[in-house]
C-alpha cells in the first residue's frame, strides 16, 4: 500500500506523514530530503543548477539512504547525516532551481520508486501521487494558509535557533511555491483523485487520524 502525500511547504506533509508511518508501522520516505541532499552536496561542491552534466556525474556518485524508524528518520547522503544540514536557508533557497533539473528527478524518481518496491510505504512530496505512484491507493493534498504555514515554519526555525519574521517566512514560501508549481517538469499540483485536506485549523492528531482512518482497510 502507498500513501502519497503532496502539497505546497509548510503545509503539514512532513509531521503528519512520519506520525502516520509510525502509528501503521510502516515505511516513510521524506522525498523533499533527498532533493535537499543532492542541492547541498552540489553546492558545496560549487556546481551550477544549470551545469546537467556535472549534475548527472553526482547523481551516479551520491548515495542516499534513510535511517531509522519513523518518526525518527535520519537521511545519509555519502555515509555522513546531513539530517541538519539539507535545512539551513542556503539549501532551502536553492533546492527549487536544483530539483527542477530533468537528471535529478530521473534519478531521485527511480530511487523513489525503489524503495516502494520493498512494501507499504507513506511518501510526501510534490509530484508523489502525480507522477511517481499514480497508483497509489490513498493520495492527499495537503494545503493551509500562507499565514498559517508562515508561522509553522517560523516555531521549526525557533527550534534550530534561528528568528525569523512570519513576513520574511511568508515571502519565502511564496516564492518556493511559485516555483515548485510553475515548472515544466513534475509541478505541484493536486492530483484529480486525491483527497484534498486544508489543514489550517486541523491538530496534528486531526491530519494523522484523517489518514490512518483512511488507511485501515488496506492493511486488514
Ligand atoms: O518538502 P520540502 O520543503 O523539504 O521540499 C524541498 C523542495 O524539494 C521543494 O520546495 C521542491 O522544490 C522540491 N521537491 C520536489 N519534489 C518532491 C519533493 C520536493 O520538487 N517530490
Amino acid at each position: 500500500m502507498i500513501i502519497a502525500i503532496d502539497g505546497p511547504a509548510g503545509s503539514g506533509k512532513s509531521s503528519t506523514a512520519r506520525a502516520v508511518a509510525a502509528r501503521l508501522g510502516i515505511a516513510y520516505l521524506d522525498t523533499g530530503a533527498m532533493y535537499r541532499a543532492i542541492t547541498l552536496k552540489a553546492v558545496r561542491l560549487g556546481i551550477a543548477f544549470t551545469d546537467d552534466s556535472a549534475l548527472e556525474k553526482v547523481m551516479t556518485q551520491t548515495s542516499i539512504e534513510f535511517e531509522g524508524a519513523a518518526p525518527d528518520t535520519r537521511i545519509i547522503m555519502d555515509g555522513e547525516d546531513v539530517s541538519a544540514a539539507v535545512r539551513t536557508d542556503e539549501v532551502t533557497r536553492n533546492v527549487s532551481d536544483y530539483c527542477a533539473r530533468d537528471v535529478v528527478r530521473k534519478s531521485l524518481v527511480s530511487q523513489q520508486r525503489l524503495a516502494a518496491s520493498k512494501g507499504s510505504l507513506v511518501c510526501e512530496g510534490r509530484d508523489m501521487s502525480t507522477v511517481v505512484f499514480p497508483n497509489a491507493e490513498i493520495k492527499i493534498y495537503m494545503s493551509a494558509s500562507v499565514n498559517e504555514r508562515a508561522r509553522r515554519r517560523q516555531k521549526d526555525f525557533a527550534a534550530m535557533g534561528v528568528n525569523k519574521s512570519v513576513e520574511e517566512l511568508e515571502q519565502e514560501i511564496e516564492a518556493r511555491d511559485a516555483k515548485d508549481s510553475s515548472r515544466a517538469n513534475s509541478p505541484l499540483r493536486k492530483a484529480e483523485d486525491a483527497v484534498e485536506m486544508d489543514t489550517t485549523g486541523m491538530t496534528l492528531e486531526d491530519q494523522i487520524t484523517f489518514i490512518v482512518e483512511k488507511a485501515k482497510p488496506y492493511l486488514s
